[in-house]
Formats: structure tokens, C-alpha cells, sequence
């Protein structure tokens, strides 16, 4: 799809819409000529050339990837009204479409009756998941792991809960001993799982913690921000074990972001609850009137207020095109794991590079090989730099800090003489960088040569 094309038919719509309420005198203090915006537009685009190609297969860095065009033309037609999904009339399609979206979402995840809405982002969706948890069991803590997002222990700090780190295995799971064992003790009453963390995509045993939580009383809640998409292979068997997939279906909330894997502009998530009775924690008595709808409105059970109802447009749009089906979305996700595992096999086989760790989902890490782990910190860090400075070939990669108990479980031959080596990260969460994994990998290895 050409987006000049539909970008044009965007702003006809809203034209043409706007066209039966009679004209309107656009006021003087509005009024800029072309000339002037000229002028500023140049400026500002300058400005924005300050950016990296995250669109390229190049670009295997962090968890960032553009929007689908289908969701750029539905962000910008929707916006032009600037519907606010606070409230049925701050934008009735656009509630509708959101109703329709947090539909195809629990579907995904397995989720029958359920209740549930977009959310600015995976923190936001996080903060209201683990404020209903307290509001279910006052006055007990909630247990995450080590290697769950740092957002858990802050929002813990926020809502006033006392936050558990639990240990990981060899692999970067959740350790299920852990987790039982602080159930044990009475002091917790919901146990954060994630599937595909967000340094290593490694998925915790949701199967397993939530036998050991039914069996304490204890609610499970599902951080899927990253890899919640992956559910649709999951759920299916295709090429990742489907226990922990299928598990989430029994868990009480989940997290998953839209603006990660699902293609949409940043601003949005979406927090899921598995028992509809949760709404009620979040109710309020708002002073201004809702006055058009008997329903729940979206803004009676979100913690946030104000949301774009664009937002909601935008996944709409693509959901129709994408369905989150293995054949729809399926197809981009195979396609990661297609191309992290070639990736995996070729640095297997490096003897530059050093794969890291096998990767779960389409996140894949490596160093550059070194005796001692200061080495690969620092050669790791070289990498990163040489990559990004390249002027004729750049490659765009991340960083992540692993502590050295950690690295050492994974590469006992590396003399251990700091407390934490860096190690390269890469997301390869454009379905574009399988048919690019061969010149990423040699490029990568070609620059490692030299630092
Ligand atoms: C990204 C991420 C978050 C935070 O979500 P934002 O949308 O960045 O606020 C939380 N948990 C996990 C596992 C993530 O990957």
C-alpha cells in the first residue's frame, strides 16, 4: 500500500465528514501560511534526520520497529477528530473498535469471559494488573524474578507492596523451587510470570507456576509485553513449547503490548483480567457525566484517564488486514524465529563470536570471544560503537549486562574478574532480517575481527 496515496484519502475523509456540520470560520489566531510552515517544516525535518534505521534489517538492536502503514493511516485518520477512549463520547467508533481489539487480544492469549482495555504501554498495563493484585489480597507481597523488567519492583515501590526478586535457573527461568518456596511462607499473594523477558526472550513455566499458585491461593499474572504475540504460535505448537503458552489461559491478568510485536505506533498496550469482576477495583464516581451508554465505560476501568482513541483505530485497522491468527500475524513471527535460530547457528559455528545463550523467542546474544570476562565487556561495548560509526556499513546493536554468576552458568571457561560482563543483544523482530541474517552475521563477525 502506498501511504502518500492513502494518506491523501485520510485527510479527504475527515474533510468530507466535517463538511455536514456547515462551515466553520477556522480562527485567526490558527492561521499559519504555507510559507511559514514551510519554513518550520524544514527545520523540523532536519531535525528528525537525527535518527536510526530501525526499519532496516541493519537495525538489530532494541525492541523497535516501525508501524504497520495500515496503522499509520488508521492512526492519522482517526486522530484528525482526536477521539478520547476515556469515555463512549469521547469516541464512540473508537470505543468500539477498542472493545473489538481487547477481543482479539484475549483471544489470543486463550482468555474467554474476561474484561480488559488498551493502556498507553506495557508499564501502564503492568501498574494496573499488580494494583488490582493488592486490592486482592491486602497487605501481601507479589514475587517477580530477577530477570523480569525492572518496571514490577518500581511499581511495587508505587503501590506500596512489599516487591519478592525470585532466583532464575541455568536458563533465565523463573527457579520453580523459588517460587514455591516463597508461597510457602504465606507472605505473597500473586507471582508475576513473564513470557520472553526482555533481555534474553526467555518464557517462565507459566504451566508450572500456576499449578504451585492454585495449589497457595495465589494469582498469576502474565507479563507478555514483549512476547504475548507469540501466543499465536504457541497456542498452535509452531516451533516453541506450548505448555507455558497454553498455561496463560488459566492465569488472572496479562500484559501484552500492541506497539511491540503488533506493529502499532508507540501509546499502545493493553491490560487483560480473566475474571470480569476485576473491573470493579478500578470503578470510580467521576464527577463529569457519562451520559450516553449503560456499559462500563472503557474509563471506569483503567487507571489512566485520557487515552487515544487513534490508538484504538490503528490496531483495529491492522487487525483486519493482520489477524492474530498463525496465518496472519503467525507469519511475522515465524519469520523472527526463523531468523534468530539461523543466527544462532552461524555464530555457533563463529570463532569470532560466542553465541550467548540459545535463543527462546527472536532475541539473539552474543560477544566477541575473550579469555577473561572484562574482555568481552569491553570488546562487546567496541562492537557496539565500531558498528554504529561505520559510515559505509553500519550495523545498529544493544547491550546487555549480564552479572557474572550468570555468565559464568553459561561460559564456565571464561575467567571470571569483574562482577558483570556486557554481552550483544540483538531483536530481530522484523520478519525482513531473514533473508538478511547471512551479511548481518558476517558483518558482525568482519567488525568483531577488528575490535
Ligand atoms: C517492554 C516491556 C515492559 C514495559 O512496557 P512499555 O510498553 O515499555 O512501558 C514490561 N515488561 C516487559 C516484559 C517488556 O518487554
Amino acid at each position: 500500500m502506498d501511504l502518500r496515496y492513502w494518506l491523501t484519502r485520510a485527510a479527504d475523509f475527515a474533510a468530507s465528514w466535517a463538511e455536514q456540520f456547515g462551515p466553520v470560520q477556522p480562527h485567526a489566531s490558527h492561521h499559519v501560511s504555507d510559507d511559514q510552515f514551510g519554513v518550520a517544516f524544514e527545520q523540523f525535518a532536519k531535525r528528525l534526520e537525527h535518527n536510526y534505521p530501525f526499519f532496516h534489517p541493519r537495525y538489530a538492536g532494541q525492541m523497535v520497529k516501525p508501524p504497520h502503514p495500515a496503522a499509520i493511516v488508521g492512526y492519522l485518520t482517526a486522530m484528525q477528530f482526536n477521539p478520547n477512549n476515556h469515555a463512549q463520547e469521547g469516541g464512540p467508533a473508537t470505543t468500539e473498535m477498542e472493545r473489538e481489539c481487547v477481543r482479539a487480544l484475549a483471544e489470543m492469549v486463550g482468555f474467554g469471559p474476561h474484561i480488559g482495555h488498551l493502556t498507553t504501554s506495557g508499564t501502564m498495563a503492568n501498574l494496573e494488573a499488580l494494583y488490582v493484585a493488592r486490592q486482592l489480597h491486602p497487605g501481601k507481597g507479589i514475587a517477580f524474578s530477577s530477570e523480569c523488567h525492572y518496571t514490577h519492583e518500581r511499581m511495587c515501590h508505587v503501590l506500596g507492596i512489599q516487591g519478592h526478586r525470585l532466583a532464575v535457573d541455568a536458563l533465565g527461568r523463573v527457579d520453580l523451587d523459588a517460587v514455591d518456596h516463597i508461597l510457602h511462607t504465606g507472605r505473597v499473594g500473586t507471582i508475576v510470570a513473564t513470557t520472553g523477558t526482555t533481555g534474553l526472550g526467555v518464557v517462565d513455566q507459566v504451566h508450572e507456576i500456576v499449578a504451585l499458585a492454585r495449589k497457595y491461593g495465589a494469582r498469576v499474572h502474565v507479563d507478555a509485553a514483549y512476547g504475548g504475540f507469540y501466543s499465536i504460535l504457541g497456542r498452535a505448537a509452531m516451533g516453541i513449547d506450548p505448555r507455558p503458552w497454553r498455561a496463560i489461559a488459566s492465569c488472572d491478568s496479562v500484559a501484552v503490548d500492541p506497539h511491540k510485536h503488533g506493529l502499532q505506533p508507540y501509546g499502545c498496550g493493553a491490560v487483560l483480567f480473566a475474571d470480569p469482576r476485576a473491573g470493579k477495583h478500578l470503578s470510580h464516581d467521576s464527577p463529569y457525566t457519562y451520559f450516553t451508554d449503560s456499559q462500563l465505560h472503557l474509563g471506569e476501568i483503567s487507571l489512566e484517564c485520557s487515552r487515544a482513541g487513534a490508538a484504538a483505530a490503528a490496531l483495529w485497522l491492522t487487525l483486519q488486514l493482520l489477524p492474530l491468527t498463525p496465518s496472519g500475524f503467525g507469519q511475522i513471527l515465524a519469520a523472527n524465529r526463523r531468523a534468530a535460530i539461523a543466527w544462532a547457528s552461524l555464530l555457533e559455528a563463529s570463532d569470532e563470536l560466542v553465541l550467548y545463550q540459545e535463543p527462546e523467542l527472536d532475541i539473539v546474544t552474543y560477544f566477541p570471544s575473550g579469555t577473561h570476562m572484562s574482555t568481552v565487556d569491553a570488546r562487546s561495548d567496541a562492537l557496539l560503537r565500531a558498528g554504529m560509526a561505520a559510515e559505509d556499513d553500519p550495523v545498529y546493536l544493544s547491550l546487555l549486562r549480564t552479572d557474572a554468576s550468570a555468565f559464568r552458568r553459561r561460559h564456565p571457561l571464561v575467567t571470571q574478574d569483574t562482577d558483570s560482563a556486557r554481552v550483544v543483544r540483538s531483536v530481530l523482530m522484523k520478519p525482513e532480517t531473514e533473508a538478511y541474517v547471512g551479511t548481518l552475521h558476517a558483518r558482525v563477525e568482519e567488525l568483531a575481527a577488528r575490535v
